[in-house]
């Protein structure tokens, strides 16, 4: 494929446009209502699929049309998914139960929370700040979220605003009418959790950078700059996603760009995360297969889940986290599949900040140390961020140099990581490539290649 990239100009090389297919024979047998109750036995994939929502399913509220008719050739005539399905989104303003509802009514197919991840469902990982207080930044019940996620002592940027009025001067019909010293003494403010763009971006950043300099003491005068400081966890590092707008819109991570350079211009050092979660992080994909292979075990499969196959729409976080979570898998198996898997919570590649590798409180250790996959392919879909009409570089060398690159600043820009393995039209184009790949055939005959 080569096709110039309206966020990050390269030549991809190795790629493959789909071809045409012709899978209506596949399929015939699932439109057409056969049931699979007899033949289920037989049909047992060895692969499942890593859904991306923002551009792939959906437009903001906006169903894209090749959704629905992908997610019936998933179902049997019972509505039960043939393969194992999980939704990875970087979406993080709401519960899972929420988004799983939401998809429901958008793909007319019945959607369980379990399969769904958020950009801050591996949080409940991170057990060592639960019972610590922490300030929460985003919009949505950001209360609710983190209870869930299993935080008890909570702080948003709302109620600390409340209780140091003078902090937030920005908006000046916000400032306070008359000037109180704190009615409320807060404990000290231990972690800061990004779980994404907040709506008064100026109160946020003001906030946040006083929570760094005071040590977790807002109230106090700056101290002689605390370094390292308390530690900060962020969600879903998009720059941009896809709405309803002809161009992207400013996602999270272009929040984070601002905070970093706020605090470095300030400090004259780098804003350091104790994590970065959600795509492209490899611990967002690691309880993915986990959710995958639950699934799998929980209909009684016994073949191993062997191949992943994560659709989305942008290259810096779906292409680039499933080539590199399959760059793990390579040498996982490589190292043997009793390898203990190490879990990078922030998946930083050389830069001057923290990559912590991490191996967290992982609840579910025993089974991330059995992954089965073995690889994990990335298809990139166009009706989402990636625009494949963009003119083409003529120069393709001169296109790598000039890269704009949209990745986290903690993620190196790896151009192999940003070749999909397949570039198709749309998600249904996708469920056809993969079937076909598979030599799956979904009314129940899944036939060796
Ligand atoms: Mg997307």
């Amino acid at each position: 494929m080569r096709a110039a990239l309206p966020l990050l100009r390269l030549p991809l090389k190795r790629a493959s446009a789909a071809r045409p297919l012709g899978l209506r024979g596949f399929c015939r047998a699932v439109v057409s209502g056969e049931d699979a109750a007899g033949t289920e036995s037989n049909m047992q994939p060895p692969f499942g699929f890593l859904f991306d929502i923002d551009g792939v399913l959906v437009r903001g509220k906006t169903p894209i049309p090749a959704a629905r008719k992908a997610f019936q050739k998933l179902l049997n005539s019972q509505r039960q998914f043939l393969v194992p399905v999980v939704f990875v989104t970087n979406a993080g303003n709401c519960l899972r139960q929420k988004k799983a509802d939401q998809l429901s009514h958008v793909l007319g197919v019945p959607i369980s929370q379990d399969q769904v991840i958020m950009s801050h469902s591996p949080l409940r990982m991170f057990k060592r700040y639960h019972d610590k207080c922490v300030l929460v930044s985003g919009q949505g019940p950001l209360l609710d979220i983190a209870k869930h996620l299993g935080f008890h002592q909570l702080i948003t940027i709302d109620k600390l605003r409340e209780i140091y009025p003078l902090l937030d001067m920005v908006d000046h019909d916000r400032r306070p009418k008359a000037l109180h010293p704190p009615a409320v003494k807060l404990p000290k403010i231990e972690a800061i959790i990004l779980f994404g763009e907040p709506v008064r971006w100026e109160t946020n950043l003001q906030l946040i950078i006083d929570v760094l300099l005071t040590s977790g003491y807002p109230g106090n005068p700056y101290s002689q700059s605390p370094y390292p400081h308390i530690p900060v966890l962020a969600c879903n590092m998009d720059l941009m996603w896809m709405a309803e707008a002809q161009s992207p819109r400013f996602g999270h991570g272009t929040f984070m760009v601002c905070l970093e350079n706020i605090y470095k211009k300030i400090t004259g050092k780098e804003l350091r995360y104790e994590a970065l979660i959600g795509k492209p992080s490899e611990l967002t994909y690691h309880y993915a297969e986990y959710l995958v292979r639950t699934q799998a075990a929980a209909k009684q499969w016994k073949k191993p889940i062997q191949t992943l196959y994560a659709i989305g729409d942008n290259l810096m976080t779906d292409i680039y986290g499933a080539n590199l979570y399959n760059r793990f898998l390579e040498e996982n198996s490589r190292r043997g599949s009793n390898a203990r898997v190490q879990v990078k919570a922030a998946s930083g590649t050389g830069s001057t900040t923290v990559s912590q590798e991490d191996e967290t409180d992982i609840p579910w250790g025993n089974e991330l140390a059995s992954a089965s996959a073995t690889s994990c392919r990335s298809v990139l879909v166009c009706t989402g961020v990636y625009n494949p009409h963009t003119e083409v570089p003529s120069d393709t060398k001169k296109s790598i140099t000039e890269t704009v690159f949209h990745g986290h600043r903690d993620f190196r820009f790896d151009p192999a990581l940003v070749e999909p393995d397949h570039v198709v039209q749309d998600v249904d184009a996708a469920v056809d490539l993969i079937f076909q790949l598979e030599s799956f055939i979904p009314n129940g005959n899944h036939r060796t290649p």
